[in-house]
């Protein structure tokens, strides 16, 4: 049996890996969250299996918990969510990550980081590639993530080079799928919910900044192959996310048409630091873990994700 904790595991993300992963009779899953973010009807299915248990904690406070491998998920993601508490959202990133790599290095488990393509912070350079050291601004109202995220990284590699912890990093693009709170305001709920209400759909600044949405299921695949890849002592940082760039005004439209909604489009002032463009380069990831590819395009991704938004009316 592979004892493996999620950490922020009642959040969009990490329930979504505690489902793939709970499906290996191999494999005890422990999900852990404060639900800042997340939501127990993100795991309400799990919970009755035998292989799955659910820990209410804070990654900020240590914990004792014998396991294999670690995915250290927890920290708020949306932008008004992590600057609701920006002093919060640091010590999740640095508390928890420590906490995270003190518990891997008892146990000698595999401890992964969850990173972002924030690290980058409004690039100079595109599409962004890993060896691309970022233009993050450090004392700006994204400063608590950006910066809490990039110091995390350096915290796993220098556990690595100088306790010997086993660590992987992934960096990730803005991901979108079922399980998103509807709440949460990032761009792919807020438009969704918008056009299903019958609500305008707000679009920030000029609509003319780009992001890359990568589908939830193409995200889970990438850090699964991650882990567990046995041919490859690869520790990362590598990129993972879909490298179609979409304007939010193309998003917007897109959502529109697919909803058959009459939602008008209006602007909204663009927040601080709002980065510019952003477009993953994954040939890193392609390379090292056996071919990985995102699978699902952004039109099938809305469908899916409309029907999950729509499901919850
Ligand atoms: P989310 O907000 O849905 O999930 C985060 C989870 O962490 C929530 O369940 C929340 O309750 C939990 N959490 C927050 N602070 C905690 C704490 N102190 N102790 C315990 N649990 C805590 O966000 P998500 O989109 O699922 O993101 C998951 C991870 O992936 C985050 O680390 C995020 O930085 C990273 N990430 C996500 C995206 C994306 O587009 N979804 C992009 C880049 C990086
Ligand atoms: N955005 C928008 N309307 C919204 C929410 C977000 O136009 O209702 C924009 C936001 O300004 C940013 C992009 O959409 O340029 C992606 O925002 P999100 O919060 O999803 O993620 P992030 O900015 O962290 O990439």
């Amino acid at each position: 049996m592979k004892r493996i904790l999620v950490t922020g595991g009642a959040g969009f993300v990490g329930s979504n890996l505690c489902a793939r992963l709970v499906k290996d009779p191999e494999n005890h899953v422990i999900c852990l969250d404060n639900l800042f973010t997340g939501r127990m009807v993100n795991i309400e299915s799990l919970l009755h299996l035998s292989n799955f248990e659910f820990v209410e904690h804070n990654v900020q406070q240590p914990i004792d918990l014998p396991v294999d491998q670690i995915y250290n998920a927890a920290c708020p993601a949306s932008p008004p969510a992590y600057q609701k508490s920006p002093t919060d959202t640091t010590k999740t990133c640095i508390f928890g990550v420590l906490n995270m790599l003190e518990l891997a290095k008892k146990y000698g488990a595999t401890m992964m980081q969850f990173s972002t393509s924030e690290v980058y912070g409004d690039p100079e350079v595109h599409p962004q590639v890993e060896s691309y050291r970022g233009c993050v601004n450090p004392i700006g109202v994204r400063s608590c993530y950006d910066e809490g995220k990039r110091c995390a990284e350096a915290l796993c590699f220098d556990y690595n080079r100088e306790f010997g912890v086993k660590i992987k990093v992934i960096r990730i693009f803005n991901t979108y799928g079922p399980n998103m709170d509807p709440q949460d305001g990032r761009v792919v709920s807020n438009f969704i919910m918008q056009a299903l209400r019958g609500e305008d759909l707000t679009v920030y600044g000029d609509g003319t900044q780009t992001r890359s949405f990568q589908y939830i299921d193409d995200l889970v695949e990438g850090i699964v192959r991650m882990m567990n890849d046995s041919r490859s002592d690869f520790l990362g940082p590598v990129n993972l996310g879909n490298p179609g760039e979409f304007t939010m005004l193309e998003l917007a439209q897109k959502v529109l048409e697919k909803t058959g909604s009459k939602s008008k489009v209006v602007f909204r002032p663009l927040p601080g630091d709002d980065p510019t463009r952003r477009r993953a380069d994954i040939a890193l990831a392609k390379q090292e873990l056996q071919g990985w590819s995102p699978a699902v395009a952004l039109d099938e991704g809305l469908d899916k994700t409309i029907a999950y938004f729509k499901s919850l009316m």
